[in-house]
């Protein structure tokens, strides 16, 4: 199948909402869309990327705790599945669909993770601190679950004008694709790789 060149998706493309489907099949095509997702979130300045924000409806997202090329560690989570939360941390989160956007979200402090990598394999680990943060917060984005969902409501109000301008900014693109397209690509990629 073609997938057009990757792009973020800002709030509130529909995309952001959808429930991610499970994937079946890893291909070439796909290990090609992670790189590309790599490039997109290190020039955006992000730590973790999930597939939906650049409009694919699948279960998976990548993550790289230093935003550096050159340092950390790139990792890819399909299928991820948490369990085990303990102990409850508060700590700021911004979002690349959210440019510009924070707000103090509670999650436990540490997790237990499985997942499969690109090469099929499975893997697990029990991780705390700011990895744990960032597969939360990517994972919450494959149920369609956004950091505002979190956050009080003091810093709901304080965020809200930035939010209602995302809202506008979207109303106002012309290019702005009509959600029967949206829908008909999510099926094409959901069929391809589910
Ligand atoms: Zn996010």
């Amino acid at each position: 199948m073609e997938i057009p060149d990757l792009t973020i998706l800002h709030y509130p493309h529909s995309t952001l909402r959808y429930q991610s489907q499970p994937i079946k099949r890893v291909d070439q095509q796909l290990k090609d869309l992670v790189e590309q997702m790599f490039s997109l979130m290190y020039e955006a300045k992000g730590v973790g990327l999930a597939a939906n924000q650049v409009g694919l409806p699948l279960r998976f997202f990548i993550v790289n705790t230093e935003s550096n090329p050159n340092s950390g560690k790139e990792q890819v989570f399909i299928n991820p599945v948490v369990r085990s939360p303990k102990g409850v941390s508060l700590h700021e989160e911004g979002c690349l669909s959210f440019p510009g956007l924070y707000g103090e979200v509670e999650r436990p402090e540490g997790i237990y993770l499985q997942a499969y990598n690109l090469q099929g394999e499975i893997f697990s680990k029990s991780i705390d601190k700011f990895l744990a943060r960032v597969v939360q917060h990517e994972l919450d984005h494959l149920d369609g679950k956004l950091f505002i969902d979190h956050v009080d409501d003091e810093t709901l109000e304080k965020i809200q004008g930035g939010i209602d301008t995302l809202q506008k900014v979207a109303n106002e693109n012309p290019a702005k694709e009509r959600e029967e397209e949206i829908e008909t690509f999510r099926q094409q990629v959901i069929q391809h790789y589910c």
